[in-house]
């Protein structure tokens, strides 16, 4: 290779310019921001009198700084680590039907607003509300940006100056700053807390009860867990507490499970229906978690109570763009045909076989000299079953420096989000979708090369 250099003993623009690791990011950013970034680079190196820096060092620290610009845009990412719904990995892929709906819905115009039969405007949240009606059996069913956005919504029209009583044990922090005690504040309602930490009987609630008790809430712990000496109230007792009391019951599920998990190897998580047929009057959930489907909240229930969430003036604010609604409606048309759900990945990612992991997994060890293939446990992930383990086959890779090679892993044009753990780095296979394989085993060639 020719040793060109500036005139100040720096290496050539043109240099960079030419080389195939840059002409990389070209498509990406153009080639004139790329150019940019090898003078600010150079220039760098000029003022700080590093004059004799090398090509190779002054290369690695430019393909540095548009790798970081690189990121800074959504890139798609591989999830290696063995938890499904992983929040900061994107929790739920789509299924392929739900991807293309994306696309037929946002490639031109749709109906989204449109009475085609009338002619005239009609109601985005009619919808998916169908669909919801079907697969869940509720009376009616809304979709609004996030299960924090449906509790908020929940809570300011029927609580706000009012009460809403919560079992001590249920105001938990579930993540991501949604503390339940925070959000009751700021929608204006009166937390009324009952019981103590670790049990609450229905007494609690009734006791709590005034003329001003806008609703009983009752809420999923999430990722946390009361054990031992314990006692919870029944969904079925606090929705006839409520009755009774003439106020609406409502349930945040949270992970929203729409099948009975046991199906997938998991312990059973209570159900949408479930806490329906138990007569919760508003059910909360998300769409991308144990639903599968793209982020969103769901609220599904009774009709009367829906109409006037549907009356709601904050509901604009909440309100669900055509590309949610079309994934979620394709995601939901898949349980209304039971042998389709295994089209949703999460689904998919759980019937994988420990045979079928290992398989691939051989793949992995051929690429890379010294990997084993050992026993992991995969994680359900956002905020379901947190103790639960999947079993699951996992890919260890001896390294020097564990998290330096995670790192290399994670900062590639692809990343490759593994687990460091007893000083190797482990790649778990049951999140890593097959189709992705190929692109794990390059990066495990690259790497140990
Ligand atoms: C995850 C979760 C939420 C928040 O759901 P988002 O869709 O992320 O807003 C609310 N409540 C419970 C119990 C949860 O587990």
């Amino acid at each position: 290779m020719s040793n060109e250099t500036t005139l100040r003993g720096l290496p050539a623009v043109h240099r960079f310019l030419s080389d195939p690791r840059f002409a990389a990011f070209d498509a990406f950013f153009g080639k004139d921001r790329v150019k940019s970034a090898v003078n600010d680079v150079l220039d760098a190196a000029r003022r700080s009198g590093a004059a004799g820096a090398t090509f190779d060092a002054i290369a690695a620290e430019v393909l540095e700084r548009l790798q970081r610009e690189w990121f800074d845009t959504l890139v798609p990412a591989i999830n290696a680590t063995g938890v499904l719904l992983h929040t900061n990995l994107g929790r739920a892929p789509l299924a392929q039907a739900a991807i293309d709906a994306i696309g037929a819905a946002s490639r031109g115009y749709s109906n989204l607003e449109y009475d085609l039969i009338e002619g005239h405007r009609g109601s985005r949240y009619a919808r998916a509300s169908a669909l919801l009606r079907t697969v869940t059996g509720a009376q009616d069913a809304l979709v609004v940006n996030n299960c924090a956005a449906a509790v908020l919504l929940i809570l300011d029209t029927f609580a706000k100056g009012r009460e809403a009583i919560v079992a001590r044990g249920e105001l938990v922090e579930i993540g991501g700053g949604f503390r339940l005690p925070d959000v009751l504040e700021r929608s204006g309602a009166i937390l009324i807390e009952v019981g103590a930490t670790n049990k609450v009987y229905i007494q609690d609630y009734e006791r709590a009860l005034t003329p001003r008790t806008g609703l009983l809430l009752r809420t999923h712990p999430s990722n946390f867990r009361i054990e031992g000496f314990t006692a919870q109230v029944e969904g079925r007792d606090l929705a006839q507490l409520a009755r009774r009391a003439g106020i609406p019951a409502v349930e945040d599920l949270g992970g929203g499970a729409l099948v009975d998990l046991q199906r997938f190897g998991l312990p059973h998580e209570r159900t949408v229906q479930e806490a329906l047929l138990d007569g919760i009057d508003l059910v909360t959930f998300s769409g991308d978690k144990l639903l599968g489907g793209p982020q969103a909240g769901i609220i599904a229930g009774n009709e009367r109570l829906i109409a006037r969430l549907r009356n709601n003036p904050l509901l604009r604010a909440l309100r669900v763009d055509k590309i949610t609604i079309a994934a979620l409606s394709e995601t939901l048309r898949m349980y209304a045909v039971p042998e389709r759900v295994t089209e949703i990945p999460f689904f998919a990612m759980l019937s994988a076989s420990l045979e079928e992991l290992r398989g691939r997994a051989k793949h992995y060890c051929d690429a890379f000299p010294g990997a084993k293939i050992v026993e992991s446990a995969a994680y359900a992930g956002g905020g379901a079953l947190p103790a639960h383990e999947v079993p699951s086959i996992a890919v260890a890779l001896p390294a020097r420096s564990p998290s330096d090679l995670a790192a290399k892993l994670r900062t590639r044009r692809v990343p490759v989000v593994a687990r460091v753990e007893q000083n190797r780095v482990v790649l778990d296979l049951r999140t890593v979708l097959p189709e992705e394989d190929a692109q794990v085993l390059a990066a495990l060639r690259e790497l140990a090369a």
